[in-house]
């Protein structure tokens, strides 16, 4: 005979098990616990002890090791303990390809060695095959030290495109525009044409933003910056651009319209949100509350300046002005690496130096600059930059308990001051584990680097450079 409970035990029972539903640990992909969290969110949480756990693409939760155990259970868990967890580093402006030329040409001013050296050897080089070689290397170099999002300007940059997305790691990737004669476009319409194509093939890729990048104004005349303009505006995607870098740059601005480079493109039409200029070096006060009131977003390249002796961006003005700064390597050519930590930490020494000011670019400034400030200056702080529930999962850690980084009083002050690339133990882009205990998982790292090797042998051969002495 079948027991019938009583009305009020059936609803008691039904509440105890919706509670104990409601109790139970969340199943989510990946927890990766047990490290000092650095979220650089708005309230700048820094959580000793913390966990972040990972749901698909996104974070599920920030807290406390404690509080993430009661909430989720992770099908996978990465042991952070002894490590800095923090949001992914995003490069603003780099050419992945041209870790190919890493070395190729040193010391030369900057329109020296764009002309008689590195145009010269993209014009023998450049194909399908070596952007994808280049990329390989590059998206390795930036897995093993902490990038996750990178900005290309560059050719083919469909290629580019498919290795980036194959390594796991997210790109905002511009198909470059430039007058003369290219690899992969005879005139600037072919340019256009390929840059059209190349938006409408990878437009809703969740790694892949694509971008036109028309590559500086004394690269191209104006009806071309105009038309490149208006098809980024049309496929409503970022336009990428060299922007007052040097000072012959001013020159050739002055020449065309008597006027600076910011106020040229600005006389163009030219500025707007979505344009993300690269350097920023040669501008005026007025300049800076021009790119201001146009929403553009400026990606600082300390290291390239400075190894190219091109001067030094007036960051701090930007700051104060409001304008977003990102942080940048440029390319290996004039780096020569794409270490990000390195990037922070020349940013932060360079403004001091340059101000005569120690408090100018703090530690916490420079690390938003490589993160947050970073997808502001992209306009995608919604998905990416801090680590937040609801954002994508773009997750690094960093290890801090050997003798260089003992002992740690500051992590923020750490990340910037003390941590190389080669600290970096863990990257995720995505919610996708990228790198786990300094293996790469997505590229084979040895194939990458013979193959790299074989082009350099190439390259050398192009530029008819002697064999270095063994
Ligand atoms: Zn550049």
């Amino acid at each position: 005979m079948r027991t019938r409970l009583p009305a009020a035990a059936v609803i008691a029972c039904a509440a105890v098990v919706a509670l104990s539903a409601q109790n139970a640990p969340r199943e989510v992909d990946l927890i990766v616990t047990g490290g000092t969290v650095v979220t650089v969110d708005a309230a700048g949480r820094v959580i000793e002890n913390g966990a972040v756990a990972i749901d698909g693409a996104d974070i599920a939760g920030v807290d406390t090791a404690a509080a993430i155990a009661k909430q989720f259970r992770g099908r996978d868990t990465i042991d952070a303990s002894g490590q800095v967890v923090l949001p992914g580093l995003i490069n603003t402006h780099t050419h992945a390809p041209m870790v190919l030329y890493r070395g190729l040409a040193d010391d030369l001013p900057l329109m020296e060695w764009l002309n008689n050296y590195i145009f010269p050897a993209e014009s023998k080089t450049v194909s399908p095959e070596f952007v994808r070689a280049g990329t390989r290397l590059a998206a390795l170099e930036m897995i093993e030290s902490g990038t996750t999002t990178f900005t290309d300007m560059y050719y083919f940059e469909e290629e580019i495109a498919r290795e980036t997305r194959t390594a796991g790691l997210r790109g905002v990737l511009g198909q470059t525009i430039i007058q003369f004669p290219v690899a992969d476009a005879k005139t600037p319409a072919d340019a256009l044409a390929r840059a059209d194509k190349f938006i409408t093939e990878f437009k809703g890729d969740p790694l892949i933003t694509p971008a036109v990048a028309p590559h500086a104004i004394y690269t191209l005349d104006g009806p071309t910056l105009r038309a490149a303009r208006e098809l980024s505006k049309r496929h409503n995607v970022p336009t990428l651009i060299h922007l007052a870098e040097s000072r012959d740059e001013t020159k050739v601005a002055q020449e065309r319209r008597a006027a600076s480079p910011v106020a040229y493109l600005e006389g163009l039409g030219f500025l707007g949100p979505g344009v993300v200029g690269a350097h920023g070096v040669w501008v005026s006060d007025a300049d800076i509350q021009v790119l201001k009131m146009h929403n553009v977003g400026i990606a600082h390249n300390p290291e390239s300046n400075m190894k190219t002796a091109s001067g030094v961006a007036p960051v701090p003005a930007y700051l104060r002005a409001g304008v977003s700064v990102g942080l940048a390597t440029d390319g290996a050519a004039s780096n020569n690496d794409l270490d990000m930590f390195e990037a922070m930490r020349f940013a932060a020494l360079l403004a001091k130096n340059e101000s005569k000011d120690p408090s100018t670019l703090s530690a916490r400034t420079v690390l938003e600059m490589a993160t947050i400030r970073g997808a502001r200056a992209l306009g995608m702080e919604a998905r990416i930059g801090s680590l937040e529930a609801k954002k994508r999962a773009d997750v690094i850690t960093v290890s801090v308990s050997g003798a260089r980084q003992t002992p740690m009083y500051d992590p923020i002050s750490h990340l910037v001051y003390v941590i190389h690339g080669d600290d970096v133990r863990t990257t995720i882009v995505n919610g996708k584990v990228l790198m786990r205990d300094r293996k790469v998982l997505t590229l084979d790292a040895r194939a990458v680097i013979a193959d790299a090797r074989s082009w350099a042998e190439k390259v050398r051969a192009a530029v008819k450079q002697p064999a270095p002495s063994r």
